[in-house]
Order: structure tokens, then C-alpha cells, then sequence
């Protein structure tokens, strides 16, 4: 709480531990793309980004493809 943050050079750790757990994290990441961005399109139901969305919607003709659509009652 309230912690300072300290450069992890000065916490005990070498350049080459910093790098080393940086090139994991990016590892990670691309690896393991963030699935709580992609929204399903209320029209058409397939899954797009935050962005993808933004420019699909306006053009969406809104057909359900098999498959795509969850039925709600
Ligand atoms: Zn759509």
C-alpha cells in the first residue's frame, strides 16, 4: 500500500534478469492474445476487437451465419 515503485535495477535484479523476464512476458502475450476484447456483434454474432467492431458494425448486413448466432429465449 502506498509502495514506491523501484527501477528493477535498483531492487536486487541484473539487466540480464530484467530482460530475461521482459522477453517471457512479451512470449506470453503473443502467444496468448486477450480473448475478454473480442465482442460478439449483436447482428451478425461473429467476434471482432474493440476497433474491428467499431468499422464492421455500420457495414454488418446482419446475416446470422449457422453456427454464429446463440439463441436467446
Ligand atoms: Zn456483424
Amino acid at each position: 500500500m502506498g509502495k514506491k515503485k523501484v527501477p528493477l535495477s535498483k531492487a536486487g535484479y541484473s539487466e540480464e534478469e530484467i530482460l530475461r523476464e521482459a522477453a517471457k512476458i512479451m512470449r506470453s502475450k503473443q502467444t496468448a492474445p486477450n480473448p475478454k476484447k473480442l465482442s460478439a456483434c449483436p447482428k451478425c454474432g461473429n467476434l471482432y476487437g474493440v476497433a474491428e467492431m467499431r468499422t464492421h458494425k455500420p457495414k454488418c448486413k446482419g446475416k446470422l451465419t449457422a453456427g454464429a448466432a446463440i439463441k436467446r429465449s
